[in-house]
């Protein structure tokens, strides 16, 4: 029979594959977790494997203070990118973390992602932000992205990639597609001569939907 956690540890597994075979991510770049919910406990990549082959007991088990509980390997370097953003945000309960083509030119232009297309505006919150630069793994990294993701699904990592964050790893998974998309769209506007933003009423009404569905979600938490 399995347990809870074997099915999160799955569920882990196939994101990552799937990302790599859409080209969301590639190689050991990258990683993914889930909080389980009611509880101190994440299940986290681990460090340096090809992400695409993992299986479910290449999963960890670590508490939110990062000690390993389960596992063989050691935890993604990024652990504390995930832990400050579940610290920060309650309605967060998966954090994917990849190194997409069109997210990191971005990441590397440090340019913002401007609400272009009305969905950006539905399930990421607006505008994406992009962080200071702050070395990978660090823990001024992690703080930089967790400000950038205030009232926010996902944040460009400066020089380095994409954060998507969701109520579980398919609201995760959906938001980091949106915003790769997003981003190739919003670079090929670029090249096409000109790029629009939404009508600010607009951005404003879907902002409405954006805090709604996060209240659904996590009816106490106060957005900004
Ligand atoms: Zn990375």
């Amino acid at each position: 029979m399995h347990t809870l956690y074997d099915v999160l540890k799955k569920e882990i597994v196939d994101v990552m594959r799937h990302m790599e075979d859409r080209g969301l991510n590639y190689g050991r770049s990258g990683n993914a977790s889930i909080r389980v919910k009611g509880t101190e406990y994440v299940l986290i990549t681990p460090s340096g494997l090809p992400k695409a082959s993992l299986t479910p007991s290449d999963v960890l088990v670590v508490t939110m203070d990062g000690d390993v509980v389960e596992g063989v390997h050691r935890p993604t370097v990024e652990m504390p990118l995930h832990t400050t953003i579940y610290r920060r945000y309650d309605y967060v309960n998966s954090v994917i973390h990849a190194h997409g083509i069109y997210t990191t030119a971005l990441a590397v232009a440090r340019e913002p992602i401007p609400p272009i297309v009305e969905e950006m505006v539905i399930y990421v919150g607006g505008d994406v932000r992009v962080t200071e630069y702050a070395p990978f793994g660090s823990g001024e990294l992690a703080e930089r992205a967790a400000e950038a993701l205030m009232g926010r699904k996902a944040a460009l990592l400066a020089n380095h990639g994409v954060v998507a964050c969701g109520y579980d790893i398919q609201e995760a998974l959906e938001v980091l597609t949106l915003v790769e998309r997003v981003a190739q769209v919003y670079l090929l506007s670029r090249l096409a001569g000109r790029t629009t933003t939404l009508p600010e009423e607009s951005v404003e009404l879907q902002r409405k939907l954006f805090i709604e569905r996060l209240k659904r979600n996590s009816p106490s938490t106060e957005i900004p």
